[in-house]
């Protein structure tokens, strides 16, 4: 069905633009945007009296599976490192995943976050029990929701060679299967140098090569990852990482808390994307990513927390505005526009434009500012005043997936009752219980 917004305020953040418009949404794609736009028999018309529409905001980098870890007990004495973050918390959360655990993180993640505007997840997927397979049951997840997703599965070392090999054939099977579906593509998932060995990282390389596809890794989130490649291996991290063909168009790296400015510039140059993930960096006291190094192909992430993408801007802005008063207020919201790109690169569609030929996916914000709202002053009603609370409806491909802050089409509260019960069940499976 087609459908008419009347009375937008559009609003996209690089180059920062506001524009007041008639928008027509058809198969899936924004047909039309004119200042009066008459509706023909049949259309839906949607009257938005000067609310504002924003692109659907993209998760550049996040883990669907951590949504059930919310409130769960803590490990028995604090980890005091990165690698004891990994070892007492992730790794045990992952190897304990199943089948309806892994679907009801994916579901109850997507539920949540698409409330927050967020239409598409770039997710990095464990669960070193249940390999084969795991991706399609996220993406059944997702469609219940109706977002988009670019799924990989993290291979890894760390359980050895076969289940490195399945995780290898996951990635494959998956990206193979989804390279034209209107909603998903695959990408090569890494855990980190860290935990791959040499012969893993070819394999890696070679699949993308392969398939003219990225790799999706953790790279340089703690210094560890950086002293690992230097000791085992002799290399700079970044140099073993292309010495195997990782850094390469489309791939994407999470983190880069400890790369140096030459290194950014040097991954930057490879076609590879960058994705910031301050909140996380944040709590795993890992250290803050520079900030003013990130470059045009820099994106931001959640990593594992709810993709709200509005917060995560501004506790990265917050961050580092707090020791550097020469903090733009641009920064983290071109990196958000700059999502789009990178979504656009894998399913060869432009997002995120607003513009005749893009895909339909919007957020209607219910924001009425106390002052003026200017091109010239976008980003400081961004940083200060929009939140998640503003959005309203949101739509992907064309059809609604949130009307008036309610998901369309399922239980919410029954789905997260359901998925509380798994959560209690995957805590006790891990040795936790309150
Ligand atoms: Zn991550």
């Amino acid at each position: 069905m087609n459908t008419i917004l009347k009375n937008a305020k559009t609003i996209v953040l690089s180059p920062p633009t506001i524009r007041e418009c008639d928008i027509r949404i058809s198969e899936g794609e924004i047909a039309s945007v004119a200042s009066h736009l008459k509706p023909v028999r049949g259309e839906e018309t949607v009257d938005l009296a000067g609310k504002i529409v924003m692109p659907g905001f993209v998760c550049s980098h996040t883990h669907l599976y951590s949504s059930l870890s919310r409130g769960m007990p803590a490990p028995a004495g604090a980890p005091k490192n990165f690698l004891e973050i990994l070892n007492k918390i992730w790794w045990r959360l992952d190897e304990a995943l199943d089948e309806e655990s892994i679907y009801y993180s994916a579901l109850a993640g997507s539920i949540e976050s698409v409330k927050f505007g967020t239409t598409t997840f770039i997710d990095h997927h464990a669960s070193p029990n249940h390999i084969r397979g795991s991706l399609d049951i996220i993406k059944e997840a997702m469609s219940r929701v109706g977002v988009r997703g670019i799924l990989c599965y993290e291979t890894t070392d760390r359980g050895g060679v076969k289940r490195r090999d399945l995780g290898l054939e996951e990635n494959e099977r998956f990206l193979t299967e989804n390279t034209s579906n209107s909603h998903f593509r695959g990408a090569i998932g890494a855990h980190a140098s860290l935990t791959l060995g040499d012969d893993s990282l070819r394999k890696l390389g070679e699949l993308a090569e392969l398939y003219d596809s990225g790799v999706h890794i953790h790279v340089a989130e703690d210094n560890v990852d950086v002293l690992d490649s230097e000791k085992r291996y002799k290399l700079a991290l970044t140099e073993r990482l292309k010495k195997f063909g990782i850094l390469r168009k489309k791939s994407i790296l999470a983190h880069a808390v400890h790369l140096t400015q030459a290194q950014f510039k040097d991954v930057e140059r490879t076609g590879a994307w960058l994705i910031h993930n301050p909140r996380s960096n944040m709590n795993n006291a890992v250290g803050y990513a520079p900030l003013n190094w990130f470059g045009a192909r820099s994106s931001l992430g959640t990593d594992g927390f709810p993709a709200d993408l509005f917060e995560e801007a501004r506790i990265g802005y917050f961050r580092n505005a707090e020791s550097d008063f020469r903090t733009e207020f641009c920064r983290l919201p071109v990196m958000l526009h700059t999502g789009q790109k990178l979504v656009s690169e894998y399913f060869g569609r432009p997002f995120g434009t607003l513009a005749e030929g893009s895909p339909a996916d919007i957020v209607v914000l219910d924001y009425n500012p106390p002052t003026p709202l200017r091109t010239k002053n976008l980003y400081g009603h961004f940083l200060f005043g929009m939140t998640s609370a503003s959005v309203q409806h949101v739509m992907v491909d064309g059809n609604w997936s949130v009307w008036d802050r309610q998901v369309l089409g399922l239980d919410e509260r029954a789905v997260m009752e359901k998925a509380a019960k798994v959560a209690t069940r995957l805590w006790h499976k891990m040795g936790r219980s309150h």
